[in-house]
Formats: C-alpha cells, structure tokens, sequence
C-alpha cells in the first residue's frame, strides 16, 4: 500500500520537495498558509491600533467651531476642511469596522481619497490649520517642507523621511501611521515655473513632484524603522500603506493669480485697444483671484498635472489685515498676548498693552509682510529688557505697554508695588 503524504492542515497541499511542512502538534502548515496568518495577524495589530483612536468623529461643524479656538478669519478654508476631513475619517472608521478590514470598498462604490491643496500668503494660518485638524481627529502629524526633499538618489531627504517620522509621531505604531496627516510646506517651490526658469529647482523640482506623487497616490513604502519596532520577520524596516495617509499641501504660490486673470480677463482686454480704461481700477482683489483658482492655473504656475490631480481640493486663505492680526494677538487660546501675560505673571508682574500698542504691533507685522508670522518676534523684541529685568527686580506690579513703547520713542511704564509702611517704634 502506499504511503499517504502528509497534508497542510489549512489548505490541504500535499507535502513535497518544493511544499516543505512545518509539523505541529496535531497538523501542519506549508509556508504559504504561514505568510497569510502573519498578514491576518498583522492586520488584527492595525485594527487594535486603530480601535484606540477611535473615538467619536466630530460632524464637519464641530470642526468648525473648534479650529474657530485657534484660528482667526480663514472661514472658507476652515469649512472646506472640515468637510474635507470629516468625510476622510468617515470612509476610514466606516471601512475598518467592516467585515473585510481596511481599505475595504463599501457596497460597490469605492471612495476615493481627497487630499487638500491650501492657497494663500505666508503666515496666514495654513500650518497651523493642518496641525489643529489633526489634534482634533486625534492622528500624528508631521511636517514636511518641500524644499528640503529630493527625488529618490540625490543629496538631500528622501521622501520616504516623511514617513519615517510620521511613525516615529505615532510611537511605532504602523496602523496609527497609516491614519496620520502630511502637511507639504512650500509646495510652490517645487513648480517647474517658466518664470524660476533660471532657478536650480526647475529639474529637481519636477523631480521631487514624482517623488511626493508616489506617496500621495497610495503605495507601500518600506521604511527604516531604526530599532524600535521590528515586523513579525524581525527586519530593520517595515511596509507603510500610505493610501490612508491624508496629505494636505500648502504654499503661497506667488504670481498664481496672474494666471488665474489671464483666464477671467478676456483677452482683448489685456492688451492693446481696451488698456486705457484703467485696467487696475478693474482688477479683482487677491483673494477673489485665488479664490477662482482653476486646476489649469496651478498647471500653468508649474505644477505637473498628476500632482494636482492628487489634490482636488483647493482651499484658499487670505492674507491678514489689521484687525485680524489684533484678534491673532489677543484671541485665540493660546493668543501670543495670554502667553506672556502668563510667563510675566509668574513673576508677580501684571502685563498690559494698550489697543494702541497692539495696532502698532500689527503694523509692523504687516510692513515685514511675514503675516501673523513675524507677530512673536516682534513681541519678543519690544518685552526683551522687562523679561531680562523684572524677575530680579520683584518689586513691580504691572508692565504697560503703549504704542511709543512699540515705537520705541520712549521706555515702558512700570508700576511699582506699594511697599507696606516700615512700623514705627515708640521711643520709651
Ligand atoms: P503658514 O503656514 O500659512 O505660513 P503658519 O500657520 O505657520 O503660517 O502661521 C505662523 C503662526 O502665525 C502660527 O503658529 C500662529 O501663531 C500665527 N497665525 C497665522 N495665521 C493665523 C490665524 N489665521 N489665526 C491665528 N493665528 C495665526
């Protein structure tokens, strides 16, 4: 009689040369069958990751109100984000709570991801936009600046880096990783624009394009993961999915909105016969042009068409005035005058600046035309010999400053603490 070969206990393949087994107890298991268990119980690892952060997903107008704590003005790029974001947690929760697992389609209809494209002058909220969003889904987030990356064998990062901090953010946890946020600083200066035509980006910038399109897409990268979480294999590196991974680039793209006149302004207008009629008494504010922002336009300033086709959403910001860097200085929770009225109060000193003090303040601000950006330096400035003095003084009460201290014309006014009255003793 012949003897029966020995059978993979789930999938039932013969053993042979080429299907060795790996006896166990009761059975075996051929390598195949060994691969796929070590996938289901990787994707359990994810699922349980993900589980944690799951908490209730708040509705597009709780994310709303939440990001209005932080951020000043902006109400059109805070309502398309919301939006934007709401609904790409929504299709991640609801897709890995089915049967099936992540990444799964539901029904019949696969749900695409939207990453986000932010237009809109420097300073004006866009990093900061993207960090606080993140903080309310829950997710890491990393920032990446665009013009330190290169394309795959060049000096420089790597855009797999992003990753790899984007792991580091989540503590190693791959799932959590897969979920996170990306926010491209500087995106503009990897257009390949006519106009940069003498600059060295043009080639690279292509390049780095190429390079960010393939983590954008959705693609699994293989990552270094530098000793702290090893796979089931016991490798050095690990597999990030990146098709979860929500991408929100920004940039000022400056002299976009050229292209987008060229495209409302019928030609016959530009030049020639109709010129005379004061051409830029007629000409749409800034931020009504970036606001009609076309996919054409961003092809023309340079991005490449496979680029923006990854970022359908476009959200424009527009530039601070006065009064909204008043309220940056003074509103948000953590309004750079609360700060220092803090740090100042931990020295018993009471901070004050008069309304006067916070226009000037915004003046400057918009003379360095650095936005809300260049708002902490300024402050820094102004409070520098207070902050070196009082703490060793320790008899002042209040620090007032008034718009000729920010001007510089004269020093801060100081009030002093009143002193109790040394207690008389009777002559006997
Ligand atoms: P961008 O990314 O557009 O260049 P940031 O988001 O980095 O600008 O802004 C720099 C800093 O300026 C922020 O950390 C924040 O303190 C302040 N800021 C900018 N815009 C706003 C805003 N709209 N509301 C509140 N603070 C702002």
């Amino acid at each position: 009689m012949q003897k029966q070969n020995k059978k993979c206990s789930f999938c039932g393949i013969e053993a042979s040369i080429d299907v060795p087994l790996i006896a166990g107890n009761d059975g075996q298991i051929c390598e195949a069958c060994v691969v796929l268990a070590n996938q289901v119980v990787s994707s359990w690892g994810k699922k349980k990751e993900l589980a944690e952060m799951q908490g209730p997903l708040p509705k597009p107008v709780e994310i709303k109100a939440l990001l209005d704590e932080y951020i000043i003005g902006q109400n059109l790029a805070k309502e398309i984000l919301s939006v934007a974001v709401y609904n790409h947690y929504k299709r991640l929760k609801h897709e890995s709570s089915q049967i099936g697992g992540l990444g799964s389609a539901s029904g019949n209809v696969e749900i695409g991801k939207s990453n986000i494209l932010l237009i809109g002058p420097s300073g004006t909220g866009k990093t900061l936009l993207a960090s606080t969003l993140a903080k309310i889904v829950g997710v890491p987030f990393v920032v990446a600046d665009a013009t330190t990356l290169t394309q795959a064998g060049y000096v420089g990062d790597d855009v797999e880096n992003i990753l790899v901090r984007l792991l580091d953010v989540a503590d190693g946890h791959i799932g959590k990783a897969e979920w996170g946020i990306v926010y491209l600083d500087e995106v503009d200066k990897i257009a390949r624009s006519p106009e940069q035509a003498f600059g060295t980006r043009d080639v690279s910038g292509e390049g780095v394009q190429q390079a960010l399109l393939r983590l954008v897409e959705g693609s699994q990268v293989k990552v270094p993961c530098k000793g702290r979480r090893k796979d089931a294999n016991n490798t050095d590196s690990v597999m990030i999915d990146t098709r979860n991974i929500l991408f929100i680039a920004g940039g000022a793209f400056p002299g976009l909105e050229k292209h987008v006149e060229k495209r409302l302004v019928p030609a016959n207008t530009a030049i020639g016969f109709h010129l005379d009629i004061s051409r830029s008494n007629l000409k749409p504010p800034l931020e009504e042009l970036l606001n009609a922002t076309e996919p054409d336009d961003l092809k023309r300033f340079g991005l490449i068409p496979e680029f923006i086709g990854r970022f359908p959403i476009l959200a424009p910001l527009e530039p601070l005035d006065i009064d909204a860097l008043i309220q940056i200085l003074t509103e948000p929770k953590n309004a750079l005058v609360k700060q220092y009225q803090h740090l100042f109060a931990y020295d018993g000193v009471n901070l004050e600046f008069t309304s006067e003090a916070l226009v000037e303040i915004a003046e400057k601000a918009i003379i360095r035309n650095t936005g809300a950006r260049g708002l902490r330096s300024i402050i820094e400035n102004i409070l520098r010999k207070p902050m070196f003095e009082l703490p060793t003084r320790g008899n002042v009460e209040a620090c007032i400053i008034d718009a000729s201290a920010v001007k510089g014309e004269t020093t801060i006014k100081l009030i002093e603490r009143e002193e109790p009255e040394p207690v008389q003793q009777k002559a006997h």
